[in-house]
C-alpha cells in the first residue's frame, strides 16, 4: 500500500477542461490522449452548459490508468442579496449523464446561447464588422458557438490582433457588442447537480471579481446553505496567496477542494492541460476526497 500512496503523491490532476463540445479546440478523444501522454491521474470535462463532450469521452472508453469524472460548468446568477461583475460559474462533478432534469436544463441553456449569438453578430455588423454566423458555424462544425468563436473569426479577418483584444474592446461585459444571456440562478444549478447525484463546486472564485474577503466568504456560506459542496481552489489565475486563502475558507466551512486549468486548447493559448501557465500542480488526493464524498 505504501508504494501506491507514494505513487499517488506525485500524480497530478486537471478537473476543469473544455472540449469542442463547447469552446475548446480539442475533441474529447484528443483530450483523453493528451491527458494520458501527460500522465495525469484524473481529469474531468467541464464544458459550458453541456455534457455532450463528457458523454462522447465515456462512449470512446477510458483507459484504466486515467480516472475520469463526468462534469459540466454552468453560468449562473448570484443570490438576490449579492451583486458582482465577474464570472459566476458552478461546476458539477460526478453527475449522472442520463438524469432527465439535468439534460432538460442544459438543453434550455443551449437554446439561450443560440438565441444570443445572432444578436452579438448584429451588433458587430452595425459597428461595421462584416461577419456572419454561417462563417463561424463552418469553422466549428457541430459545436456550441460562444464568444471565443466570434473572437477567433474577428482575429482571422484582421478586425483585432488577438482574442483578448476582441473581448476587451467588444465582447466582454460592458463592451459595445456584449449581449447578456439567459442564466439559471445558482440555487437552481446547485439543485440540478445534486439531483443528478453530482457534487456542486464554486468555479474560479477569483474570477467572481469580489474584492472584499468578507463578502466572498458570506457568498460561500450562502451557497453552502443551498447545497454547495466544494470550491475550486487551484486555478491558473490563483496566486499562492489566493490558494492559501481559499484552502482556509474551504477548511473552515467543511467544503471539498478541487482544481483545474480551464484548458481550452488554442482558444486560450497560454494555458496548458495539467499545468496551466506552467507552474500549476493539482494533487491527486483532491480527486480521492471528491470520490470519497459520493
Ligand atoms: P460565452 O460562453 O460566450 O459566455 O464565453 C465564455 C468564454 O469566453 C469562456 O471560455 C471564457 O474563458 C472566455 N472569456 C470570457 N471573458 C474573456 C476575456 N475577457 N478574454 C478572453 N476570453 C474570455
Ligand atoms: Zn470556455
Ligand atoms: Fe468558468
Ligand atoms: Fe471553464
Amino acid at each position: 500500500m505504501k508504494e501506491l500512496s507514494d505513487y499517488n503523491k506525485n500524480v497530478r490532476i486537471d478537473l476543469h477542461i473544455h472540449s469542442t463540445a463547447s469552446d475548446g479546440t480539442l475533441s474529447p478523444l484528443e483530450i483523453l490522449n493528451l491527458a494520458q501522454s501527460l500522465n495525469l491521474g484524473a481529469i474531468s470535462l467541464t464544458d459550458h452548459d453541456t455534457i455532450d463532450g463528457t458523454k462522447e469521452a465515456l462512449a470512446i472508453g477510458i483507459s484504466p490508468s486515467l480516472k475520469f469524472l463526468t462534469g459540466v460548468e454552468i453560468s449562473v446568477h448570484p443570490p438576490p442579496s449579492f451583486s458582482f461583475s465577474g464570472s459566476f460559474h458552478v461546476l458539477g462533478y460526478a453527475i449522472n449523464i442520463d438524469n432527465s432534469i439535468l439534460n432538460q436544463t442544459l438543453a434550455i441553456l443551449q437554446e439561450a446561447r443560440k438565441d444570443r449569438n445572432p444578436r452579438i453578430i448584429e451588433l458587430l455588423n452595425r459597428m461595421g464588422f462584416e461577419l456572419t454566423l454561417n462563417e463561424i458555424q463552418k469553422e466549428v462544425g457541430e459545436c456550441q458557438i460562444g464568444r471565443p468563436h466570434i473572437a477567433k473569426l474577428m482575429v482571422k479577418k484582421g478586425f483585432v490582433q488577438s482574442i483578448n483584444e476582441a473581448f476587451d474592446k467588444y465582447l466582454a461585459k460592458g463592451e459595445p457588442a456584449y449581449v447578456d444571456k439567459f442564466r439559471v440562478g445558482c440555487d437552481r444549478a446547485i439543485e440540478v447537480i445534486l439531483d443528478a447525484g453530482g457534487i456542486p463546486v464554486l468555479a474560479h472564485p477569483f474570477l467572481l471579481n469580489i474584492k472584499n474577503d468578507t463578502v466572498l466568504e458570506a457568498l460561500i456560506i450562502s451557497l453552502k446553505e443551498i447545497g454547495l459542496k466544494g470550491i475550486e481552489v487551484y486555478y491558473p489565475e490563483h496566486t499562492q496567496n489566493l490558494i492559501a486563502r481559499y484552502t482556509e475558507i474551504a477548511n473552515r466551512h467543511g467544503l471539498l477542494m478541487t482544481g483545474g486549468t480551464d484548458f481550452h486548447g488554442s482558444t486560450k493559448p497560454g494555458i496548458k492541460m495539467g499545468s496551466g501557465k506552467g507552474n500549476l500542480s493539482i494533487p491527486y488526493d483532491l480527486y480521492e476526497k471528491l470520490i470519497a464524498s459520493l
